[in-house]
C-alpha cells in the first residue's frame, strides 16, 4: 500500500536522528521525533472521526506541532485546509461552510469565538496553540508513535487552498498528492536542493509558499529547516549565519536591505536566495546584488499551480522577470482566444501536472478558469520574451497584493458600500515602501452626508482581516469612469500613486 506524499515527505523523516528543525531558541527535533509526533497526532484525530477524504480545516500559529498537523492529514488521507491566521470569524464561517470539515483545529484563545461557528457546520473543534499545547497534544498523548498511512495515490486530494475570490468569494483550490509532489520533484532539480540545505523559513505555513514549496521541498531532500514563527529582523539576522538558503516575499528582502547590519559578510556563505508571491522590483534585485554578492532568485506561482516558472540556478536570472517554464510546465499568453507573439501582453495560462483539479463544489467557477484541455487562465497579465523569460505586467483581476498577501479589492468594496453614508467605493493597490503595495480606500460619500474616511474604515475592521484593511481612505465628488460604466482604478492608481511614498 502507498501514500503518494506521506511516503515521500514524511516516512523518510523516521531514518533521521539529526536536526530536521531548528528553532528560534536554538532547540531542535530530529526527524525522528517529529514524525512521531506527526503519527500521534493522526491516531488522535482518527479518534476524533478524521477518515480518508474527510477534511481538517487548520486555523492555528505556526510551530512543529502544525506543520506535524498536515502529516498527520496526509498520513489519514484527509483533506488539510489551512487557514490564514488573520482571518476573523465571519470568514472562518464561510470557509467551514463551503468545506464542511470534520474536524476544526484552532487556538485556544479563539476557541469562544469560533467553536459555535464550528459547530454549526458539524465539526468537532480541537486545540492547538503556538507552544504545542492544547486539546489535539492532549489526545495525542500516550498515542502509539508510528502510524500505517491511508493508501493514496497522485490523484487523490490532499489539501485545499483556499484563494481569493474576484466577486468576495474565496475558492477552495483542489491538489492532488501528485500536484504536490511533481512540483516539489521538479523545483528539487531547478534549485539544486540537498540534505546539506539548512533553509531560513519565516513564511506562513497557512499559504502554498511556506508550505508545499518552502516545507515539501525541505522534507523531500533530506535537510533541514530554521522554523521561524514569523518574519523577526532580529531573529533572522541572527539565524542567517546558519542557512544555507532563503525562501521569502519581497517585503523580507527589501527589510533586510534597510538595515545595515545585512552585509556581504552576513550572508556570504549562502547558497541561494529565492523569492516570489509578489513581484519583486528589479531595483530591488540590483540592490541585493550590489550589497550581498547574491542575485535573488525569483520565480513565479500561484496557490492553483503551485510553481510554474524560474530564473535559472545557473545561467542569468534577469532581473523583473519570473524566468523561464519550469520543466513539466507548459506556459502560454493569450489575447482575444489566440496566442500572441512574444513580448506581447495577454493573459498568462499554464498547463502540467502542477495544476490542481478545480475550485471545490465551485464547478461554473472552475469551468471559466480551467479549460477542459487543461490549460489555467491565471489571470496574470505579461509577455515572454524572445528567450522565454516571462515577465509579469499586472493582473487582468484586479488582485492587491500587501506583504505578501492577497486582497482582491472587490470584496473589501462590498463591505465599504454597506457603510452608512457611503454611495459607492473602488479599493486599489498603491506603492508601499514596506508591503510592496498597501490597500487604498476611494469613497463616494451619499447625498448630503459629511462622511469622514477614517470611520468609514473603522466601520468595517471587524469583518476583515487585518490585511485587507486599507491603510487609508480618501473621499470624493465622483469616481472616474469609462464609456463602458467601469471605474477606471488605473486613473485613480496614478491619482494617488505617492500617497504611501511620498
Ligand atoms: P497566491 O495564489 O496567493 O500564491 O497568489 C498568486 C498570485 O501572486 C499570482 O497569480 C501572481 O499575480 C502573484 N505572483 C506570484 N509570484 C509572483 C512574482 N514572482 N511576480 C509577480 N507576481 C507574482
Amino acid at each position: 500500500m502507498t501514500n503518494t506524499l506521506f511516503d515521500a515527505l514524511f516516512a523518510p523523516l523516521g531514518a533521521r536522528d539529526d536536526a530536521f528543525l531548528i528553532l528560534p531558541d536554538g532547540a531542535t527535533m530530529t526527524g525522528r521525533a517529529f514524525l512521531a509526533l506527526v503519527a500521534r497526532q493522526a491516531h488522535a484525530l482518527r479518534a476524533a472521526g478524521l477518515g480518508v477524504g474527510d477534511r481538517i480545516a487548520v486555523q492555528v500559529a505556526k510551530s512543529p506541532e502544525a506543520l506535524a498537523a498536515y502529516g498527520a492529514a496526509v498520513a489519514l488521507g484527509a483533506i488539510f485546509l489551512p487557514l490564514n491566521t488573520a482571518y476573523t470569524a465571519a470568514e472562518v464561517d464561510y470557509f467551514l461552510g463551503n468545506a464542511t470539515p470534520r474536524v476544526f483545529l484552532c487556538d485556544e484563545g479563539a476557541r469562544p469565538g469560533l467553536q459555535p461557528v464550528a459547530e454549526r457546520h458539524g465539526a468537532r473543534v480541537l486545540t492547538l496553540n503556538a507552544d504545542g499545547s492544547g486539546s489535539l497534544r492532549a489526545a495525542a498523548q500516550g498515542q502509539p508513535e508510528t502510524i500505517t498511512p491511508a493508501p493514496r495515490g497522485p490523484e487523490d486530494l490532499a489539501a485545499f487552498l483556499y484563494t481569493s475570490g474576484t466577486t468576495g468569494r474565496s475558492k477552495g483550490a483542489m491538489l492532488t498528492h501528485g500536484n504536490l509532489l511533481s512540483n516539489t520533484e521538479v523545483l528539487r532539480e531547478a534549485w539544486r536542493f540537498s540534505d546539506r540545505d539548512v533553509l531560513l523559513h519565516a513564511l506562513p505555513i497557512f499559504h502554498t509558499h511556506g508550505l508545499f514549496v518552502a516545507s515539501n521541498l525541505v522534507m523531500l531532500t533530506g535537510g533541514r529547516m530554521i522554523f521561524l514563527p514569523g518574519f523577526d529582523q532580529e531573529v533572522v539576522l541572527r539565524l542567517l549565519p546558519q542557512a544555507t538558503t532563503m525562501m521569502g516575499v519581497p517585503t523580507f528582502y527589501t527589510r533586510l536591505l534597510d538595515d545595515a547590519r545585512f552585509t556581504r559578510d552576513l550572508v556570504g556563505h549562502m547558497r541561494l536566495f529565492i523569492s516570489g508571491s509578489a513581484p519583486l522590483l528589479a531595483e530591488t534585485h540590483r540592490d541585493f546584488e550590489a550589497r550581498t554578492g547574491h542575485r535573488i532568485l525569483e520565480r513565479y506561482g500561484m496557490t492553483e499551480t503551485n510553481m510554474n516558472t524560474s530564473n535559472p540556478y545557473e545561467g542569468e536570472r534577469r532581473a523583473g522577470t519570473v524566468g523561464r517554464p519550469l520543466p513539466g510546465v507548459e506556459l502560454r499568453v493569450m489575447q482575444d482566444g489566440a496566442e500572441v507573439a512574444p513580448g506581447e501582453v495577454g493573459v498568462i495560462e499554464v498547463r502540467g501536472p502542477n495544476v490542481f483539479k478545480g475550485y471545490w463544489q465551485m464547478p461554473d467557477k472552475t469551468r471559466e478558469e480551467l479549460r477542459e484541455d487543461g490549460w489555467f487562465i491565471t489571470g496574470d497579465l505579461g509577455f515572454v520574451d524572445a528567450d522565454g523569460y516571462v515577465t509579469i505586467v499586472g493582473r487582468a483581476k484586479d488582485l492587491v497584493i500587501s506583504g505578501g498577501f492577497n486582497i482582491y479589492p472587490k470584496e473589501v468594496e462590498l463591505l465599504l458600500d454597506e457603510v452608512p453614508g457611503v454611495l459607492e467605493s473602488a479599493v486599489i493597490g498603491l506603492p508601499h515602501p514596506d508591503f510592496g503595495e498597501a490597500v487604498f480606500a476611494v469613497l463616494v460619500a451619499r447625498p448630503g452626508v459629511a462622511l469622514a474616511p477614517e470611520a468609514a474604515l473603522a466601520a468595517i475592521r471587524d469583518q476583515l482581516a487585518r490585511f485587507k484593511q486599507p491603510k487609508a481612505a480618501v473621499v470624493v465628488a465622483e469616481l472616474p469612469r469609462n464609456t463602458m460604466g467601469k471605474v477606471q482604478k488605473n486613473l485613480l492608481r496614478d491619482r494617488y500613486r505617492t500617497w504611501f511614498t511620498a
